[in-house]
């Protein structure tokens, strides 16, 4: 197994790189989506946050209500710690479980994680950043994703600066451009990756400290 994890702010370009990647072979492991997976109706982690912020956080159909519990971490810092430390560890316990199940492959396999520079994970072979401009990520939150921009923007300056994720990068794709001009950089990503060492069979995922990184995206500046 070759093992890399694949960043960017939001909107950047994170999924459609993952999904280039995966049309060249490459194994997908989707934070966000694993995320989604631990806390459907029926999931210990659904039934423990339902027990710890009330049942204001179950939806009609019993499905978790993100926005409620957006809104009650969104001004409680404790309310988030909380919230963290019943997701976190669930998420890193699939997220191992998949990487073990790839080990004794020789495959690609791809880490795609949002906050991988709020919260840096050791273990990897390197980082990819994908990176674009902030009036480039503005629009296409607008354009494609239904956001208002006020909203696009507010996210934006929550998450690390572009300078911070590209200080930890390996590898960066510049998806200022179309879709033409990602597409010949994953053709050159992808040598990139394939030209990496193969981790050992018996690799063993280090579950990443929750909360290890900085506190703030911008606590060093
Ligand atoms: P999130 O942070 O919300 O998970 P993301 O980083 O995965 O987002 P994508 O969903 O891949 O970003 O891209 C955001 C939007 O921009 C999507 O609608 C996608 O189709 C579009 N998009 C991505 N790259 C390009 C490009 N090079 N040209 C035009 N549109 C693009």
């Amino acid at each position: 197994m070759i093992l890399v994890g694949l960043t960017g702010g939001i909107g950047s370009g994170k999924s459609t790189v993952s999904l280039l990647l995966e049309g060249k072979g490459a194994i997908i492991i989707d934070a966000d989506a694993i995320v989604r997976e631990v806390q459907l109706p029926g999931s210990p982690v659904l039934t423990e946050l339902a027990a710890k912020f009330g049942s204001e956080v179950l939806a009609a159909d019993g499905s978790l209500d993100r926005q409620a519990v957006a809104n009650i971490v969104f001004t409680d810092p404790d309310a988030l710690k909380a919230l963290n430390a019943i997701v976190h560890p669930a998420v890193g316990k699939e997220m191992n479980r998949r990487m073990i199940e790839q080990r004794t492959t020789d495959r690609v396999v791809i880490l795609d994680i949002p906050l991988l520079t709020e919260n840096p994970r050791e273990g990897l072979q390197g980082k990819i950043v994908v990176d674009v401009p902030i009036e480039v990520q503005v629009e296409r939150l607008v354009n494609f994703r239904g956001f208002a921009e006020e909203d696009a923007r507010a996210r934006i300056s929550r998450q690390a600066t572009r300078e911070q994720r590209l200080e930890t990068a390996d590898f960066v794709i510049d998806n200022s451009g179309d879709l033409e001009s990602l597409t010949a950089q994953i053709d050159q990503l992808w040598t990139w990756l394939v030209s990496l060492p193969q981790l050992p069979a018996d690799y063993e995922p280090i579950t990443p400290t929750p909360n290890a990184g900085p506190k703030s995206p911008n606590k060093n500046t």
